[in-house]
């Protein structure tokens, strides 16, 4: 092999500020395209023999073994000796052997030595390996518990289980008496970790769950978290946390005491009782057009008024009339773009909407259930539309007329109103929303 391919890049990336020692950095290895190439498929051809090979107590990396089932169980030259062919070992120790390095760092290259030992980090090759490698250990310690005065752990007599692995893991399993533990040559004390959960003979107590908890607010609260647009932070909790939560709980029954509600209100604190929420969380409105609203009923979406403070934009006009400071009150409010679409809204409804803010004006308002809601979703759709307008004049430098925008509101709402006629019973009901609607 020619030893350019086989060339490796260390990068070195500081952990702190202004390292001061080589620990202070954390080394990638960084092996070439076409290095990879060739040891993939030289490991997806030595992974298809492998389940046949390696020891049931190996349970990371091989294709099929689960990690889960491994704690389960828990809780209740090698490769001369496996018989590869030689051209396969051949190539294998070829790669092995011929590696190299140089490191990285600032983004420039320094130095080259030749791989005495180890294996590499991001070689497809390692993990395939180092499983060889363990399974020889697994094969050493069933011989040894064999021949030894070696008792099994009364749960893994039946198996006749003497250890269990994954990955770099490694439990082993004795009865306590001392001529079986000298065998192994291992203690330990319950409950520990394993595989990130803990590991208890007993009953999984609230206490041992805490670094669960630990776990989901240091990714809520963690600064990726901060900087993720909405959607994002959405996706966090759907798969990364409930992922978490679900990998404990295909192991455990997670103890009492902890529900959903709980963990909600645990993290977000206590917060002060708002007078919009009903008017927004609606289920008559357009789950978009709600979500929208919540942020203008918090004053959260971030205007000119803040882009100013936070140094993004030079000015705080109002992208539409450029008459005012771009704040909540001025956009939803008093914008004469604004205004003139709440006296096209008024007439269409043929209710009279003041010139407040809508929503917390809504909300109080004395209405039978129908036109209270089918009001509601007309507001949130135009706040949505207002938001949109002022999106597209300040990206694209135009702007809808205020009869274009209320069309637009209209067809938006064409689809959601037959759910409100499935949901309507007088027919007086009927004909008033089939007469805005239609
Ligand atoms: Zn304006």
């Amino acid at each position: 092999m020619l030893q350019e391919i086989n060339h490796t890049f260390i990068t070195l990336i500081p952990k702190v500020d202004i390292p001061q020692n080589v620990t202070q950095f954390r080394h990638i290895s960084c092996c070439n395209i076409l290095y990879k190439a060739i040891s993939k498929i030289l490991c997806t051809r030595v992974s298809a023999v492998l389940p046949d090979l390696i020891n049931k107590a190996q349970g990371g990396l091989i294709k099929g073994r689960s990690i889960v089932e491994n704690i389960l169980i828990c809780e209740d030259l090698m490769l001369k000796a496996l018989n590869f062919p030689g051209k396969t070992m051949e190539l294998i120790m070829t790669c092995v052997r011929s590696k190299s390095y140089s490191l990285v760092l600032n983004g420039e290259n320094f130095g080259y030595f030749k791989g005495a030992k180890g294996l590499r980090q991001g070689d497809p090759i390692s993990p395939l390996l180092f499983t060889i490698s363990m399974d020889y250990l697994s094969r050493i310690l069933n011989h040894v518990t064999s021949i030894m005065p070696f008792k099994y752990h009364p749960l893994c007599a039946q198996m006749q289980l003497t250890h269990l692995m994954f990955a770099d893991d490694l439990l082993l399993f004795s009865k306590g008496d001392i001529p079986s533990v000298m065998v192994l040559l291992s203690e330990g004390v319950l409950p520990f970790k394993y595989l990130g959960v803990p590991i208890s003979a007993g009953k999984l107590s609230i206490k041992h769950c805490y670094g669960l908890i630990e776990k989901i607010t240091e990714r809520i609260r963690g600064f990726a978290a901060r900087v993720l647009s909405y959607a994002g932070r959405l996706t966090l909790v759907n798969l990364v946390l409930t992922s978490l939560y679900s990998y404990w709980a295909t192991i455990f029954v997670i103890p009492k005491g902890y529900t959903t509600t709980s963990g909600y209100c645990w993290i977000r604190h206590s917060q002060p009782v708002v007078t919009w929420d009903k008017a927004v969380w609606n289920s008559w409105c357009i789950s978009k057009n709600s979500f929208i609203n919540w942020l203008i009923a918090r004053e959260a979406l971030l205007l000119k008024d803040k882009l100013l403070q936070i140094g993004v934009v030079a000015d705080s006009a109002c992208c539409i009339c450029g008459a005012d400071t771009e704040s909540h009150r001025h956009l939803f409010v008093q914008c004469q773009h604004t205004q003139k679409l709440v006296k096209l809204l008024s007439c269409k409804l043929n209710v009279k909407l003041p010139a407040v803010y809508l929503i917390t004006w809504i909300q109080s308002k004395p209405w039978a259930k129908v036109k209270k809601n089918v009001i509601i979703a007309w507001i949130q759709a135009l706040y949505y539309a207002i938001w949109h307008q002022r999106n597209k004049s300040r990206l694209e430098g135009v702007l809808d007329q205020p009869e274009v925008v209320l069309k637009q509101i209209s067809s938006m709402l064409l689809m959601r109103s037959i759910f409100w006629l499935k949901c309507i019973k007088k027919s007086s009901d009927e004909t008033w929303v089939k007469s805005i609607n239609y």
